[in-house]
């Protein structure tokens, strides 16, 4: 199955950009995803084509029009209409590697591309669309976040990773940010590889990683900790045996 990724924007031109190289590249190249654009432009009525006017109430910079989206998103709808519809928002539901698993599973995804200032509100009053951010910086468009969005879905695809567990180990995949990782030389400037993951033994290595992976979490990131925990706690798992002993 092709994975069909439509995307609405004002620069057509910018895709499949980076995703034409490297591992997304490929598998565009195999058919294991599809990349359509459509230029938001296209649903201009007036000669100069605009698709922008100056906010309501005032203030800097331009809006995206409701009528020119709403014909975009309906002809994308019309091309495409068993897949979910996201437009890239700062102020969007944060994505998440649980999120990017969710589209990644689906037969495709449309995205809207903002530009400007952002889109008219009421084009998310009057179609089925889900806002996403890929973090609290501002970009000066959805074209960029529509390259993560879809470079994480992609490398998720079937076929499309070589060793298909690598996708499963990864840091978020189970609420952890993954073990630090070595390969050879086994020393490298005074430093050597932890012994443990020398001796062959599989059940030590995997709870060196563990245990290496939870310390990091804690470390760096107590957000990603306090939700592991907590889900650990509702879970009737050896994990929350071991947080408890904590
Ligand atoms: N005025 C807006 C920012 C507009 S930036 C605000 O203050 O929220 C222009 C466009 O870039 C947005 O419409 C959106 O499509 C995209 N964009 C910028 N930052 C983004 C982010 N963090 N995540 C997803 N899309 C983003």
């Amino acid at each position: 199955m092709t994975f069909a990724a439509q995307i609405l924007t004002l620069y057509p031109d910018m895709f499949p950009g980076p995703l034409g190289a490297s591992l997304a590249g490929k598998a565009l190249g195999e058919g294991k995803w599809s990349c359509d654009t459509i230029q938001m432009r296209d649903f201009a009525s007036d000669k100069h084509r605009s698709v922008d006017d100056t906010p309501a109430g005032g203030g800097a910079g331009m809006v995206l029009r409701a009528d020119i989206l709403g014909a975009a998103v309906d002809a994308a709808i019309a091309k495409q209409p068993n897949v979910p519809i996201l437009a890239m928002t700062p102020r969007g539901k944060p994505l998440t590697q649980a999120k990017v698993r969710e589209i990644s599973s689906g037969e495709g995804v449309t995205i809207l591309c903002g530009r400007f200032e952002g889109f008219d509100e009421r084009i998310f009053e009057n179609r089925n669309i889900e806002e996403i951010s890929i973090g609290d910086y501002i970009l000066s468009g959805g074209e960029m976040a529509t390259f993560i969005l879809l470079d994480a879905c992609i490398r998720l695809l079937p076929g499309v990773m070589g060793h298909s567990s690598s996708g499963e180990e990864e840091s978020f995949e189970n609420g952890l940010l993954e073990y630090p990782h070595y390969t050879r030389p086994i020393e490298w400037e005074g430093r050597i590889i932890p012994e443990v993951l020398r001796s062959g033994d599989h059940a030590k290595i995997a709870a060196w990683r563990q245990q290496a992976s939870e310390a990091i979490t804690r470390s760096r990131r107590p957000d990603l900790w306090k939700r592991h925990r907590d889900a650990s706690d509702s879970s009737p798992s050896d994990v929350r045996q071991k947080n408890k002993e904590d």
